[in-house]
């Protein structure tokens, strides 16, 4: 069953969304309730990047009504990023001040060790732990897996040295293996300005809707065809379901939509910035805020630049001299796993204003 709710009351509207699905099977009094909301980068949900307070305000109203004790909020922002500052810019605090719930940083958090599909992955124990998990993303584009939504987001669940060494895997089989050993329990999915260019935000798109389900492949293969894409569109999305983390949605699947008056004028499209400026880039295991800094600053110079770029982990140890056959090829390296470059702009990761600067 998968409920979707649309309007601008973000707090009632999360409320009214849970008691309309089918959370009630699942859900137990005596249970540890985590949620894991999206706080990528410490800027306020209207940009387009982070879940809004007002959602995880509105399960934490439902949860405790529910008669839930024990709620927890964890998250780990991206590489270079602070959560802590993330809880305070988006209303986090103030949550757990007015709700009393409890506010976990999971880089600071001890780590297991498990293996699926051959992937031996770390795992943050705060989200092992939890007997119910509540994954709250936001619906927007990413850089380089196309969508970001409740499988995604499962990567705050991790140290950030796995976060590196997923770019290395290959990022898509990391992602499905990490949701077959760490359940999600129910999705709530923020879509009310998701960015449908970039994963932190800057051009949001106004949605204005809410989407629950009880499981996240079955929400996020309704979520890609929101957006415009095919469920196998989505790598990590098609590697899931094959792993047995869950089934797409289809004709059989219980949908209920609420309040459909207060739908947006305009449908969201997507806008695929980062498919655009793909060609200009030669990525090796590039994490995805290097990348996504590279696309935001070739957004910027409207892809205006005639050097050969080259960003991500494989290009360590590399000097670049090969990589530029011709004498009049400008190598430029990003980030600094390109270090070995006589031509780099520095940074783990690189601000996109330098390499903006740089390129310029
Ligand atoms: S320089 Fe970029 S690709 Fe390399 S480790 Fe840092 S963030 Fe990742």
């Amino acid at each position: 069953m998968i409920v979707i709710n649309y309007g601008n009351d973000i707090i009632s509207n999360t409320y009214e969304s849970l008691q309309a699905s089918d959370i009630h099977k699942y859900l137990r009094r005596e249970q540890k309730v985590a949620i894991k909301p999206n706080l990528v980068v410490p800027r306020p949900a209207s940009g387009g990047a982070t879940t809004h307070a007002e959602v995880v305000e509105g399960i934490i109203i439902f949860l405790q009504e529910y008669g839930i004790k024990d709620i927890s909020i964890i998250e780990s922002a991206a590489i270079g990023e602070s959560t802590r500052l993330g809880f305070k810019n988006c209303g986090y605090e103030r949550l757990a001040q007015e709700y009393k719930v409890m506010l976990f940083d999971l880089k600071d958090d001890r780590v297991t060790h498990l293996t699926h599909s051959g992937y031996q992955l770390g795992l943050c124990n705060r989200a092992l732990d939890a007997d119910f998990l509540i994954n709250v993303p936001v619906l927007k584009s990413h850089c380089q897996t196309r969508m970001t939504c409740c499988l995604k987001n499962m990567k705050g669940c991790i140290p950030d040295s796995e976060k590196r060494r997923y770019h290395t895997m290959g990022l898509h089989k990391p992602i499905a293996a990490l949701n077959a050993l760490i359940k999600t329990h129910y999705c709530v999915v923020d879509g009310i300005c998701g960015d449908l260019s970039f994963e932190e935000g800057g051009t949001p798109v106004e949605s204005k809707r809410i989407i629950v389900g009880a499981n996240p492949v079955l929400v996020d293969s309704f979520c890609a065809e929101l957006i415009g894409y095919r469920p196998d569109d989505i790598e990590h999305l098609a590697i899931a379901r094959r792993l047995g983390v869950g089934e797409y949605y289809n004709e059989q699947t219980e949908v209920v939509s609420l309040n459909t008056q207060n739908k947006p004028k305009q449908n969201a499209k997507v806008t695929r910035i980062a498919e655009r400026y793909e060609r200009l880039i030669n990525a090796d295991s590039a994490c995805s805020v290097c990348y996504s800094s590279l696309i935001y600053a070739l957004y910027r110079l409207n892809g205006r630049t005639e050097d050969k770029l080259f960003i991500g982990q494989g290009y360590r140890n590399n000097d670049g001299k090969d990589l530029c056959a011709k004498k009049t090829d400008k190598c430029v390296g990003i980030g600094d796993c390109t270090r070995g470059f006589s031509c780099f702009v520095p940074g783990c990761p690189p601000k996109a204003t330098d390499i903006i600067d740089f390129l310029r």
